[in-house]
């Protein structure tokens, strides 16, 4: 298995551009301890390297192996420092199941340990965890649906890698690769082990049921699937981005079937829940932020969970290119990008609009030369946001907000740093606000 890894990397270097090998590619050791016949592992020095790899070449390399050994094993690149043997970033590959052993191609960092609950997704995660501890007697199927990047899969996953754990028999797939696995299995006559496979397991996700939309065929052979399983107290987990009711195209039988357990909504996490969730990240990615750029890179992540690990890969990137900390000015320079992209949409005026409706002060006053407390609140407050979260600059701020110039605005700028660092509860407010400001403009 050793040489075959290494020859794998061999094959592929002929294949890619010497810059590519070079650089990265040559940078991975093969994994023995933990790659079995369907799964090869390989090691990454870093983070980013282990991210660039898997998205670029981790089916090429399963390929490879494809050729070598006539299996194709998911791969999966983790990411190990010098003498740590722990695992710290495992995402499999594009899964591909052998018929003779149906495998779960499950990450195993998506269980119910890394996923943090708050008022979100609380419901889910509590009809998730019964399922595990009950399968296929109190809610089944369990239907999960929500927004992109809020955790679906992972809670779906995190079932399963219970489950595995047990030794029982679990699938997870994609509508897709279900569709495929039918067609190949039907033009190869072959149906009856696309049925033992899907009918015969403990624990079947089906992941973004939504894409059975339209597809008549493959409905009537999932119907089957459901109603095999289900007779016979067999598992099943679904996720979609709506509630069943709402799948447009979907046979009125399945619909209904989909209620028949427990259907859970994951609503976006406030921003209490995106800080645990970026420090459980951190913690599982060994990277080490302090608690300023934890709060700044919640508020920029808007709702979608899954820009974390890129932001996260990117800043420890940058670091250990530099070898520097990561501190909040870093940060923000390193994101600047990402925060430029929304910045785009935010103007001055949307954030008077709310900062007004907030502060129950007129835009007019916050405008005015007015010296009243509150008003000069909501100025500092307004300007300080505009600053940071549209690309004017500071002339055409002073000239916005009717002041004498720029040095009255970086004056303003600094008192509310100030205002920040002393008091928690303030700069919760205020960042509150701004990631308000970044949703509203980002839908
Ligand atoms: P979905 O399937 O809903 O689009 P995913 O399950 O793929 O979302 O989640 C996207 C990313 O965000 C994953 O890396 C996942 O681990 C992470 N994530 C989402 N919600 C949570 C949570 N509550 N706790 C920990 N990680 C989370
Ligand atoms: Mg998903």
């Amino acid at each position: 298995m050793k040489n075959i890894g290494s020859m794998v990397i061999q094959m592929l270097k002929n294949e890619i551009s010497e810059i590519d090998y070079n650089r990265y590619i040559k940078q991975l050791t093969f994994n023995e301890e933990e790659s079995k016949s369907n799964l090869a592992v390989y090691n990454a020095p870093n983070l980013l390297i282990a991210n660039w790899i898997r998205t670029k070449y981790a089916d090429k390399i399963s390929h490879l192996f494809e050729i070598k050994t006539g299996v194709k094993p998911a791969v999966s690149i983790l990411v190990k420092s010098q003498n740590t043997a722990s695992v710290q970033h495992s995402i499999p590959a594009t899964p591909t199941h052998s018929d003779k052993t149906p495998i779960a191609l499950l990450n195993p960092s998506y269980t119910f340990q890394n996923f943090v609950v708050g008022g979100s997704n609380n419901f889910a995660y509590v009809a998730a965890k019964s399922v595990s501890e009950k399968p296929g007697i109190v809610y089944n199927p369990l239907f999960i649906y929500g927004g992109v990047g809020l955790g679906k899969t992972h809670l779906m996953q995190a079932v399963g890698n219970v489950m595995l754990a047990q030794g029982k028999t679990v699938i997870y797939t994609s509508v897709e690769q279900f569709l495929n696995d039918f067609s190949r299995h039907l033009s190869n006559r072959t149906m009856d082990r696309f049925k033992d496979k899907y009918r015969k397991c403990d624990l079947l996700l089906i992941d973004d049921i939504q894409f059975l939309s339209n597809k008549n065929q493959i409905q009537e052979e999932f119907f089957h699937t459901f109603e095999a399983l289900r007779n016979e107290n067999k598992q099943i987990i679904i996720t979609s981005d709506k509630h069943p009711k709402k799948i447009a195209g979907l046979e009125e039988r399945l619909k209904s079937r989909f209620e028949w357990g427990l259907v859970a909504d994951i609503q976006p996490p406030g921003l209490e829940t995106k800080i645990e969730i970026i420090k459980k990240k951190c913690e599982i990615n060994r990277v080490k932020l302090d608690k300023e750029v934890i709060n700044y890179v919640a508020t920029i992540i808007e709702n979608n969970t899954r820009e974390i690990e890129g932001i996260l890969s990117k800043l420890n990137a940058y670091s250990q290119l530099m070898g520097v900390d990561v501190n909040i000015e870093f940060a923000r320079n390193v994101l600047k990008e990402q925060m430029a992209e929304k910045r785009n949409n935010i103007t001055t005026d949307l954030i008077m609009e709310i900062v007004s409706k907030e502060l129950n002060v007129k835009s007019s006053e916050i405008r005015s030369k007015s010296r009243n407390s509150n008003i000069v609140y909501a100025r500092r407050i307004a300007i300080y946001l505009s600053r940071n979260l549209t690309p004017n600059s500071m002339p055409q701020l002073a000239q916005y907000f009717g002041m004498k110039d720029h040095t009255a605005v970086s004056h303003t700028m600094k008192k509310i740093n100030e205002l920040m660092k002393n008091d928690e509860d303030f700069k919760v407010k205020i960042d509150e606000l701004a990631n308000k400001i970044s949703t509203m403009t980002s839908e």
